[in-house]
């Protein structure tokens, strides 16, 4: 198999899986019993903490350890929002944000009073940058942004958000980094919280964070006992979360090895996309090296995605969905406003081990499933 959907999740790498058999055998306790083995495992726990810490740069924020980046993204919107509401209801977001943040803001909306402002797509996927700041007021506690579109691939200029955000004190800027971490660098020093997930750089699924400025105070989204500051209750995953450190080093070691290959390989299969009548590019060159978005003029992308499966090759579409209109990609849309192209894109999503026959194979493959599929 080609497997070209690694923005939707990744393989297990080999040395995780392995230590993390030996570790959940060994560290069982649970690290805030008070034995002896219950803190061991709580000083390995913190030691994990620090570390990632350390290898976001951002070693005087807070770390909570999380199921993964949809819970991170429930667990700040809902929890800040709640938090600091008689300060202000606004807050600023864009369209090209994943459901985990857009399906949490409409909640806070709906039930709970927030006024949700999303700051429309350029044509290259970014959110317009200065509509964005220009929304900021006084009324304003959240700015959240996603950091690299999991669609189009799109880099928003987080670095300069954060610094123009620093003239309001009051607005929290929130980037959900799910697609950035281990795959694009960025600074993100002046940001209030950042949401991650392992299962999108090779680690556990069922793992993620939520990094937090210290002063920041959350309502918790679990509430119970007192374990993550109070703002997670429940039994950590400890082997996850000690596994965390290891599988951002990792990660960080393969982008470093591999990031001109597949920088090659990204020009490659675009150049090859390029030419192409029956599609338009959603992607640009200045996106995410690993995510290459495109949308079908005249044929349908579920069923070219079919095809290709049935191949031997997978890649991903924005929606599973049957209806027309729940086929839309919102993202797409927000870029093209186009229905038929927002309806039929195809996402292909490689990783550092994605070689340069792998995009061969789907090229040549891809050119076969064309011809054989009849037009939509
Ligand atoms: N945010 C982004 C940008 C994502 O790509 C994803 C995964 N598709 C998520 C959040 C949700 O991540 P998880 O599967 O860890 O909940």
């Amino acid at each position: 198999m080609t497997y070209l959907d690694n923005a939707a999740t990744t393989t297990v790498h080999p040395l995780i899986l392995e230590e993390y058999q030996q570790i959940a055998r060994v560290y069982f306790a649970n690290p805030a019993s008070p034995h002896i083995l219950g803190q061991e495992t709580m000083a390995l726990l913190e030691k994990s903490r620090k570390q990632v810490l350390d290898l976001l740069r951002l070693p005087h924020h807070r770390l909570i350890f999380t199921s993964g980046a949809t819970e991170s993204n429930n667990m700040f919107l809902k929890g800040a929002f709640l938090s600091y509401k008689n300060r202000g209801k606004k807050i600023i977001t864009s369209e090209g944000e994943h459901p985990s943040v857009r399906a949490t803001l409409y909640q806070l909306r709906d039930y709970y009073g927030a006024e949700v402002v999303e700051i429309p797509l350029l044509p290259n996927g970014k959110v317009d940058k200065d509509k964005f700041l220009s929304a900021v007021d006084n009324n304003t506690i959240i700015c959240s942004l996603i950091a690299v579109n999991n669609e189009s691939g799109a880099i928003n200029d987080i670095e300069e958000i954060a610094k123009e955000l620093k003239k309001y004190p009051k607005c929290l800027f929130h980037v959900d980094a799910t697609q950035a971490l281990g795959k694009v660098k960025i600074n993100y020093e002046n940001v209030d919280a950042l949401t991650f997930s392992m299962h999108k750089i090779h680690g556990l699924k069922g793992s993620g964070g939520l990094v937090l400025r210290q002063s920041i105070t959350l309502v918790p989204l679990l509430s119970g006992g007192k374990q993550e500051y109070n703002l997670r209750a429940g039994t950590v995953n400890f082997p996850a979360d000690y596994l965390m450190p290891k599988t951002i080093k990792l990660a960080f070691e393969a982008y470093d090895k591999n990031i001109e290959r597949i920088r090659e390989n990204r020009a490659k299969f675009m150049s090859f996309l390029q030419n192409r009548d029956e599609l338009i590019l959603n992607s640009t060159m200045d996106g995410s090296p690993f995510i290459v978005n495109f949308s079908l003029k005249y044929h349908k992308a579920s069923v070219v995605v079919e095809a290709l499966a049935l191949k031997g090759v997978s890649v991903g579409t924005s929606s599973a969905c049957s209806s027309r209109l729940q086929n839309d990609s919102a993202v797409i849309f927000a870029m093209t406003h186009d229905h038929h192209l927002a309806a039929n894109s195809i996402r292909i999503s490689m990783m550092y081990e994605t070689t340069s026959e792998d995009i061969d194979t789907f090229i040549n493959v891809f050119k076969e499933v064309l011809s054989e599929v009849k037009h939509d």
